[in-house]
C-alpha cells in the first residue's frame, strides 16, 4: 500500500494567554545493560506451552510427549483456578498422569506468586490501584477498571520505562529493569483473585491493556510469552481480541507485533506532526510519524486496525486545525481514534482541554469520516489513570542494583 505523504508541519505559535510550550525531552539510552529480565527463570509463570514443551523436551521427553505434558500442566495450574497457586508436587502430576520422566523438570518450576500486594488504593470511581512488590523489592503498579459487561486489568510490562514521555509519570523513574514473563502474568493472576472475591459486585475480568508501566515493545520477547499463556485456551482463555498492547511507536517492533500475537494494538499518537511530538515524546525522534505510518501500513494483517490514542492537552496539540492533521494523517489505515482528555502529569504546561475545546475537536475529527471515541480516564483521584502510574511508587522505588 502506498502512504500518502504527511506535510511537514512546524509546531503553531504561542499566542498572548497560551501557556508556555511544554519544553523538549531530552533522549534517554535505552535499555542499559541492567535492566534486562532477572536471572531468576525456575518458575512455572514464566513458561507457556511452547517454552514449557522445550524445557521438558530437553529433559528427556520426545517432542509429542513433551507437548502433550506441557498441555496438561498450564490446564492444571492456570486453567482451573487461575488466581489460585496450584497443587505441585509428585503426587499432583502422577494425578495428572504425568510421567516420572518429567517430574524433576517440572518440580524445579517455582508454581508461587513472584508478586504480593504492596498496597491497594481503590478509587471513587470502582477503579482500584494495585501497587505490587516483586521479590527484589521493585514496585511496580497495576489498575483494575470494572465495566459494565467486563472488568478491565491495566498491566506493567516493565519497571519503570526508559521512554521520557513529558506527560507520564512513570517516564520520570527512567528504566530500572525488565518485567519476566511471570512477573506480567502474575499481574493478572493477582487480579483474578481479587476479582473473584468480588464476584458479585463486578463484571468478570476479560480485558487486558498493556498500558500500564513501561513501553511493552522493549520487552516484547517477554510480553509476547505472557500474552501467549493469556490467551492460552487451556490456560487462562483471555480472548486475543480482548488483549491490547500499546505502544509509544517503536516502528521497528510493529511487523513482530503482528506475526507473533494477535492481540490488537494501541498506537500512543498525541500530536498531529513531528515538531510537536517529538516535543513530548522522545520516542518521535527515532521512528517519525511518517516512518511509524509506514510499518503500519505494511504490516497491518488483513481484517485489523490499529486503534489510535490521541491525549489532548490544552492549546498544544487540540485546535480544530490539529484535527485536520490528525484525520489527513490516519487516512488510508484501518483504525479507530480513542480522544483521551490528558491527566494532570509532571509536566505543568501540559494540561486538560476544556469541555468546548474537547466537544469541537471531537465533532471535527469525526466529520472528517474518522472513527473517534472519547475516552474518560478512570482511577484519577488514586494516581491510576493514563500516565500517572508511578506516582506513588516513584517516592519508594528501590535504586536500581
Ligand atoms: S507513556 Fe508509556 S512509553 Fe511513555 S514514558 Fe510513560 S510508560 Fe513509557
Amino acid at each position: 500500500m502506498r502512504v500518502p505523504e504527511i506535510p511537514e508541519q512546524s509546531a503553531p505559535a504561542l499566542r498572548a494567554g497560551d501557556p508556555p510550550a511544554p519544553a523538549p525531552v531530552p533522549a534517554r539510552p535505552l535499555i542499559r545493560r541492567s535492566a534486562r529480565v532477572p536471572r531468576w527463570r525456575a518458575r512455572l509463570a514464566d513458561h507457556d506451552a511452547d517454552s514449557l514443551a522445550e524445557l521438558l523436551r530437553k529433559a528427556g521427553g520426545t517432542a509429542s510427549a513433551a507437548r502433550a505434558v506441557a498441555g496438561k500442566v498450564v490446564r492444571h495450574a492456570f486453567g482451573a483456578e487461575p488466581g489460585a497457586a496450584p497443587a505441585w508436587d509428585a503426587a499432583a502430576l502422577a494425578a495428572l498422569g504425568v510421567g516420572a520422566w518429567a517430574h524433576e523438570a517440572l518440580l524445579a518450576l517455582d508454581p508461587g506468586l513472584s508478586l504480593e500486594v504492596a498496597e491497594r488504593a481503590p478509587s471513587g470511581d470502582d477503579t482500584l490501584r494495585l501497587v505490587l512488590r516483586a521479590r527484589d523489592g521493585a514496585l511496580i503498579e497495576s489498575v483494575l477498571i470494572p465495566g459494565p459487561a467486563r472488568t478491565t486489568l491495566c498491566v506493567s510490562s516493565q519497571v519503570g520505562c526508559a521512554r521520557a514521555c513529558a506527560f507520564c509519570e512513570t517516564g520520570r523513574l527512567g528504566l530500572a529493569r525488565q518485567l519476566a514473563a511471570g512477573e506480567i502474568v502474575d499481574q493478572v493472576r493477582i487480579a483474578l483473585a481479587l476479582a473473584e472475591g468480588q464476584a458479585r459486585r463486578g463484571a468478570p475480568l476479560r480485558n487486558l491493556v498493556f498500558m500500564g508501566m513501561g513501553e511493552p515493545f522493549d520487552n516484547l520477547g517477554e510480553v509476547l510469552k505472557a500474552i501467549r499463556l493469556l490467551t492460552d485456551p487451556r490456560a487462562f482463555r483471555f480472548a486475543p481480541s480482548h488483549v491490547t498492547v500499546s505502544t509509544v511507536g517503536v516502528a521497528d517492533k510493529i511487523e513482530a507485533f503482528f506475526r507473533e500475537a494477535r492481540a490488537e494494538l494501541a498506537v500512543s499518537l498525541n500530536a498531529p506532526d513531528d515538531a510537536r511530538r517529538q516535543a513530548i515524546m522522545p520516542v518521535n525522534a527515532r521512528f517519525s510519524m511518517a516512518a511509524l505510518k509506514e510499518a503500519l501500513a505494511r504490516s497491518l494483517p488483513p481484517g485489523r486496525r490499529v486503534l489510535f490514542e490521541y491525549v489532548l492537552f490544552d492549546r498544544f496539540n487540540d485546535a480544530p486545525d490539529d484535527a485536520d492533521l490528525l484525520a489527513a494523517y490516519v487516512a488510508g489505515l484501518r483504525c479507530r481514534v480513542n480522544v483521551i482528555p490528558c491527566n494532570p502529569g509532571p509536566d505543568p504546561a501540559l494540561r486538560p482541554p476544556s469541555a468546548e475545546r474537547l466537544d469541537a475537536f471531537v465533532a471535527r475529527l469525526s466529520g472528517h469520516g474518522v472513527t473517534t471515541l472519547v475516552r474518560r480516564p478512570r482511577g484519577r483521584d488514586v494516581g491510576g489513570a493514563c500516565g500517572q502510574l508511578a506516582g506513588m511508587a516513584r517516592v519508594r522505588q528501590p535504586a536500581p542494583a
